[in-house]
Parts: C-alpha cells; structure tokens; sequence
C-alpha cells in the first residue's frame, strides 16, 4: 500500500433521496440502459464494418470476412457443434479472460504505470496487490474455467439440442446477431440480479457467495472468483439464458460470451478509465455488499436496492468519461466531517 496516499474510505457526501425523485432516477436509468444498448450496437456495427473493409483490402480476402474466418475455423476444428459448443466456447472464453485480465494483473502487481492509479475507484487499495490472495484467485478461476465450465459447455449443449438451435456452417446476417445480443443482455440482467440477491440471502452467503466477497476492492480477474455453484448458477447460467431462448449459432454465443466476460473484467477491475463503461456500480457493491445487485442498474432501481449508491459520491461519477480527467479528480469527494471506518461510510 502507499505511504503517500491513505487508503480509500469512501466519499463521505451523503445526501438523503427524495421520494420525488424516484421517477426521473427510473427515467435516467432506463436513459443510461438505452445508451449502453444503442452505443453498444453503434460502436459494433462501426468496427464490423470497417476491419471488414480494411482487413478485406490489404489482404484481398473475397466475400464476407467473418464468414471467411468462420469457415478457416470449422475447416480446422471441424463442423461439429458439439465440439464447437464444448470445448470452443471454453477455449474461446479463457482466451479473452487471461490476454484482458493479465494486462489488469501485471498494473495490480507491479503498481505501473504511475498514471493509473489516478483512475483507481478505491485509491491506495492493491497497490500492490497481495501476492498470497492473488494466487488463491488464480487457482479457484482456473478451477472454474475447466473443471465447472467444461461439463457445463456440456450441458447447455445438450439443452440447446433439446430446444434446437442454429447448427448451420452459414453465419448468422449481422443484424440479426446484434437483436440477439441485445435479448442476451436483458435476460443475463434478470438472470444475474435475482441468483445474485440469492446468494446474498443470510443461508446461502456464508456458505457460498462469501468467498467472492473476500475483496471489498476487487480486482479485473476476481470476477469469476466464485465458488463453483455460484460459478454455475449466478455467472454462466444468466449468460446462457439468451441464447436458449434464441437457438442462437455458436458463433453469437462466442461473441456473446466474449462481450459477457469483458464486461465483468471491468466491472471488477477497480479503474474507471476513460471511454470505458463505468464500473462504479459494481465497485460500489463489493464496498458496501448489499447494494447494486445487478449489471444494468434498471432492477437495482425498482427494487431501491441502489439508494445509498445514489446518494453516494460514487453515483455522480458513474458515468462513460469522455475525458482523460480521472472521474474522483472530476467528481472529488467531500471533506470528512468526523472519523470514518475503512469501508464503513460512504
Ligand atoms: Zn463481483
Ligand atoms: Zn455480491
């Protein structure tokens, strides 16, 4: 930990919410869901469309790029869906978890560079990182990743055999995978909020959600730390539950999966970097436990579970900076009125 620099103890500008403001507070957040929805698709459409052209005019690829590439890798796989949904899927998704989530790692373990710890959410905390509590969260995602997701992949094979899906070498067109995507991420909102709040339930905590919870300021990769039934129901399973519903291709479920994982990684990486979606809600539950149960905030919203989180500090800055300026340099804390508890107030 700095010397320089105490540790994080929360803003301390708590401000009671008006009962007035409930509406425009459902009106903001279903405006933010919008955006996120809208600017995802946008930002998706713009970078399909253009690697499609640049990669298709310096390497002179003919016909539809990603058809190509799909097709590179059934020729090398095989077109066989049970593979494909098994072990692709896991090999895809520990692929995109370790080359994101090492990057993340190495700034926690070596404290570099400099300028990022000014984008940190709960300043003075990893820096470094615990080199003992990093290895147990290597060991029990590592154990996930193979060991619960692999007979999983299997699982979710043979029920989306049961409902049937699209098995076709062809690709899905480019606009129904985006409708897909966006059914995806409402249902792993309903999905998630509800196995999450759970497994928050006093019964069930101790015995499982606790260990996730062992980081009050998490870090990018302690998003799949989780025990294996939480692994199961509270993080493949709202993941999953898009494409049951849709028959979706392997191909959607790999991106959609990919999107998923990139989603958390940031959500649990403790920097609110610019042009990144805010993390601070996530952030803010692992500080205060029983707030912000969900991912788009919209349930957390009708259901008051994010009250403190609106009147917290951390709410104005939960927002997509459009700036290098570090959002607690934007948004600074209040001065403390009296002492305050590490983790305690906020
Ligand atoms: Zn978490
Ligand atoms: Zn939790």
């Amino acid at each position: 930990m700095a010397d320089t620099e105490p540790p994080y103890q929360g803003d301390q500008g708590m401000v009671p919410r008006q009962p007035s403001h409930a509406a425009a507070d459902l009106l903001s957040t279903l405006k933010k869901a919008l955006f996120i929805l809208g600017s995802t698709t946008i930002i998706f459409a713009a970078l399909r469309n253009s690697l499609t052209y640049h990669l298709q005019h310096f390497w002179g690829a003919s016909g539809n790029f990603w058809q190509h590439q799909w097709d590179k890798i059934l020729h090398s796989f095989g077109d066989d869906s049970y593979v494909l949904m098994t072990y692709g899927t896991t090999i895809v998704s520990y692929i995109v978890y370790w080359s994101v989530g090492s990057v993340y790692t190495l700034m926690d373990l070596f404290n570099k560079p400099a300028f990022i710890k000014r984008y940190k959410i709960q300043p003075g905390t990893n820096e470094p990182v615990e080199l003992q509590k990093l290895i147990k969260c290597i060991l029990w995602v590592n154990f996930n990743q193979t060991v619960i997701s692999i007979p999983f992949s299997m699982l979710c094979y043979y029920l989306m055999c049961l409902r049937g899906f699209d098995q076709s070498p062809q690709l899905p067109t480019f606009h129904w995978v985006l409708f897909e995507l966006i059914v995806c991420i409402l249902f792993e909102e309903i999905g998630f909020y509800y196995s999450h709040r759970l497994f928050h339930h006093r019964l069930l905590y101790k015995h499982f959600h606790k260990l996730h919870h062992e980081w009050q300021s998490p870090i990018a990769i302690t998003a799949i730390y989780a025990h294996p039934l939480e692994h199961m129901f509270s993080n493949m399973a709202p993941v999953f539950l898009g494409p049951l519903v849709m028959g979706s291709h392997v191909a959607t479920i790999w991106l959609w999966v990919s999107l998923a994982l990139l989603s958390t990684l940031n959500a649990h990486s403790g920097y609110h970097l610019p042009f990144f979606p805010s993390p601070e809600a996530h952030d803010f539950h692992h500080l205060k436990f029983n707030q912000c149960y969900g991912v788009l905030g919209v349930l957390d919203l009708l259901h008051g579970t994010d009250d403190k989180f609106r009147a917290s500090k951390c709410f104005s800055r939960h927002l997509m900076m459009l700036s290098l300026v570090p959002p607690r340099e934007a948004f600074p804390d209040d001065k403390p009125e009296g002492k305050v508890i590490k983790g305690k107030q906020c």
